[in-house]
């Protein structure tokens, strides 16, 4: 079994669901008592937050370049940035490993075009949406990606950052979330991206008809694949 290294803490919320998905994904797939080869380093969110609202990409990139390398050096097989927002800095972490680097928008891309899904809604943090590093690279496996209206991106983007990622679940952010789904699903989309690795914690597949593609769960199915390999 290989191991999985983990950059995390963004949030540490979301770094404990990828630890125990893992674990789980692992342990079904050997059975016994096997569990996960997992090294993780988890950040503090904090100096990333600010850096993320200053703009200050570079340094969250230096951050997590050092945290990265580190991994790699105590024996990591495989790294993965348990977060979709910092992937913005994906190219200058991968560009300074030696072992790969599994893209969560390309594990979840792929997933996608393998349902024959084309059009698809995204769901995320204002960066995520807004900025052009993860729709671009959605685009580039022949997606078309639509993103909520500017009223309902901020309110989700504020639902992220003031509730999930402090584990705080509110059953009205959820039929927000729920009726914000609807509305791309009432522009075509075939399915929706939850494109933070925290919205899995308030929206299932249950609450909605609606193919959801949780990018927290198909980055640890990607990883578990490279690790069982
Ligand atoms: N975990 C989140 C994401 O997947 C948001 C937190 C962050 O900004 O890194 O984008």
């Amino acid at each position: 079994m290989r191991t999985i290294g983990l950059v995390g803490g963004m949030s540490y919320e979301s770094t404990a669901d990828y630890y125990k998905i893992i674990n789980q994904m692992i342990n079904s797939h050997y059975g016994g008592h096997t569990s996960a080869k997992i090294v993780l380093f988890s950040v503090d969110f904090g100096e990333i937050e600010r850096h993320q609202s200053e703009g200050k990409w570079d340094e969250s990139a230096l951050v997590l370049i050092d945290a990265a390398k580190k991994l790699e050096s105590i024996g990591a097989d495989v790294i993965a940035l348990c977060t979709n927002t910092m992937h913005i800095v994906a190219d200058d972490i991968q560009a300074n490993l030696y072992i790969p680097f599994v893209h969560i928008a390309d594990a979840t891309a792929r997933k996608i075009r393998n349902n024959n899904i084309s059009k698809i809604g995204l769901i995320a943090t204002r960066y995520t949406m807004e900025m052009d590093f993860y729709v671009e690279r959605l685009k580039s496996f022949g997606l078309e990606v639509i993103i909520p209206e500017a009223d309902d991106r901020k309110s989700i983007n504020d639902v992220i950052f003031n509730e999930l990622v402090h584990g705080i679940i509110d059953v009205n952010s959820k039929k927000r979330f729920i009726s914000i789904a609807h509305d791309l699903v009432g522009k075509g989309c075939d399915g929706i991206i939850l494109g933070c690795t925290e919205i899995g914690m308030l929206i299932k597949s249950e609450d909605i008809d609606v193919s959801l593609f949780d990018t927290t769960q198909i980055h640890c199915e990607t990883l578990v694949k490279l690790a069982v390999r």
